[in-house]
């Protein structure tokens, strides 16, 4: 099905949930099987036209809308999540959303994937980007239980065709998978659908192949005021916050249970937040979240109080001030759903992300604070938010996936939302601004050393690939994939050797 400017669905099938980005393709296809993309593809290559992909459409950067784009796949119909008999393996097509996902393979096997916080994004580029969520410190990231992968990619006499590679020691094909454990999407081709299968598993029933979550959780929400912090204390929050994750990285260690969000937002919002959860089925678990919540305040005067205001993407939670045991999927769902943006046609936001190894030198913090509490924008729904790492994405090699940063303890995810375009220059300068600020030492950009650990590619960035805002010699991809990047331009000059899956930071072929 071909949506055209003359049709009335075209301008919801134009824009990502980023306004800033809106795009003029020529046509959406809305595509329902391999086969079909596979046309599309053959037919954007013959005309040269510039195709691009969409799964869900929450893509950090102009990826997939910009001028030049003339075609654009829509996976979004392709949502299907079922047991294939013949990979022996749970496929799930690109255009499954988080929460589709969660309820399907939960209801059925009782098991999940370990993916993202937010309900509605897709498969597609999520997976190919790592795929980063709550279940992180027990289970690792989604691309840690990937087992196969369906790409649509084009040789180099122009030719489309639908390639299946495994994580098979003997596929052939095998680096086109790897290539898809952390490479990012829109590089290699048009991924159609994934399957999954954590390693080591055995048997051909579905209910063995992948993680149980806890079937309970303990949910806790709490915040401190801004008014209560002073800088010290807000200094101290930050560094509790990553001495403990840095503490508490090993997958062994019996923490990694425990999955908690410090969301420092800008001072104008009031407050800052602290989500945490807990799997309730351990043994002490309500003591586990009490120590937690206890180390978070080692010298923190200011006492916490109930999470009234909206904060990044959590709706207030003033009932969750007291811990309550919550079914994980419940916990799941309203943890992800809250999410104000995703419903919000005149969203428009900028993003920025730190790997973090340890914990702050006196200069970041200050930055950080510095800028929080800068009068230059008055947003509170600015801030940056610390998420948690470690535990099982820990135990696995750097190389084993594309995805390098296994040293990290958690990642920061800078970011600002506003309404206005008007306003657009303000809100970016802001964090431009306090991210520069911030990794002053190392040419504005977090680096990889025994503090920062580079960039999350899932969280893309299109300032690292510029001199202007990365002056430290560390080019973009390097801070995205560290040493993989070699092999991940291997794969491209195998797999897209005419580079027609291109946007402005994609891998090259030289
Ligand atoms: C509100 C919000 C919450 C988020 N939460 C999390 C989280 O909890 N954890 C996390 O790790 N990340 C999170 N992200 C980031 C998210 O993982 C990335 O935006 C990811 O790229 C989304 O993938 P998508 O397919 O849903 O999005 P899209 O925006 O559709 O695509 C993103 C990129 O992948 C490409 N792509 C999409 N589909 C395909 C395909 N089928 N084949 C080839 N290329 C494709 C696109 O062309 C584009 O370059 C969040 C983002 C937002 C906006």
């Amino acid at each position: 099905m071909a949506v055209t400017p003359n049709d009335p669905q075209y301008a919801d099938c134009v824009r990502g949930l980023n306004t800033r980005y809106i795009g003029t393709p020529e046509s959406v296809r809305i595509v329902n099987c391999t086969d079909q993309v596979v046309q599309v593809v053959q037919e954007a290559v013959t005309y040269k036209k510039r195709l691009t992909v969409i799964s869900s459409g929450h893509c950090y950067e102009d990826f997939i809308f910009n001028p030049d784009v003339k075609v654009v796949v829509d996976m979004t119909m392709m949502n299907n999540v079922y047991y294939d008999p013949a990979m022996n393996a749970v496929a799930i097509e690109s255009g499954a959303t988080m929460l589709e996902i969660y309820k399907t393979l939960y209801k059925q096997w009782g098991v999940t994937v370990p993916a993202g916080f937010c309900y509605s994004v897709a498969a597609g580029g999520h997976v190919a980007g790592g795929g980063w969520g709550p279940l992180v410190r027990v289970n690792g990231l989604v691309v840690d239980h990937l087992y196969a992968v369906e790409v649509v990619v084009v040789d180099a006499n122009g030719t489309a065709r639908a390639v299946v590679a495994t994580r098979e020691a003997n596929d052939p094909n095998r680096d086109l998978w790897w290539a898809h454990t952390g490479g990012g999407g829109g590089n290699f081709g048009v991924i159609t659908r994934y399957w999954f299968k954590t390693p080591g598993a055995t048997g051909s029933d579905p209910r063995t192949m992948l993680p149980r979550p806890p079937h309970d959780v303990l949910i806790s929400a709490i915040a401190y005021n801004w008014s209560s912090l002073t800088q010290d204390q807000f200094t101290r929050l930050a560094r509790n916050y990553a001495s403990w994750h840095v503490a508490n990285r090993g997958a062994d260690n019996p923490n990694r249970v425990v999955t908690s969000y410090l969301l420092l937002n800008h001072q104008s919002n009031g407050q800052i937040g602290l989500i945490t959860q807990v799997d309730a089925t351990v043994p002490n678990a309500h003591t586990i979240l009490d120590t937690y919540i206890a180390y978070m305040q080692n010298g923190v005067t200011a006492t916490h109080v109930p999470l009234t205001n909206r904060m990044a993407e959590i709706s207030p939670m003033p009932e969750l001030v007291q811990a309550r045991q919550l079914p994980w999927l419940e916990a799941t769902r309203m943890l992800g759903t809250t999410n104000p943006p995703l419903n919000d046609p005149t969203y428009r936001a900028e993003y920025k992300s730190t790997f973090m190894r340890g914990n702050f030198p006196d200069n970041q913090i200050a930055a950080v604070y510095r800028h929080l509490t800068s009068t230059a924008i008055s947003n509170p729904l600015a801030g940056v938010q610390f998420t948690p790492y470690g535990g099982q994405a820990s135990v696995v090699d750097p190389a084993a996936t594309a995805i390098p940063h296994r040293g990290a303890a958690f990642k920061m995810l800078w970011s600002a939302q506003w309404i206005d375009p008007a306003e657009d220059t303000k809100h970016i300068d802001w964090m431009r601004r306090g991210y520069a600020d911030t990794y002053a030492d190392t040419g504005g950009v977090p680096v990889p050393n025994d503090v920062t650990d580079g960039c999350y590619v899932n969280y893309p960035d299109g300032d690292l690939s510029d001199p202007n805002f990365n002056k430290s010699g560390t080019p973009w991809y390097t801070l995205y994939y560290k040493g993989n990047y070699a092999r991940l331009l291997q794969a491209k000059r195998r797999w897209d050797p005419l580079n027609f899956f291109h946007h402005r930071q994609s891998i090259g072929t030289t």
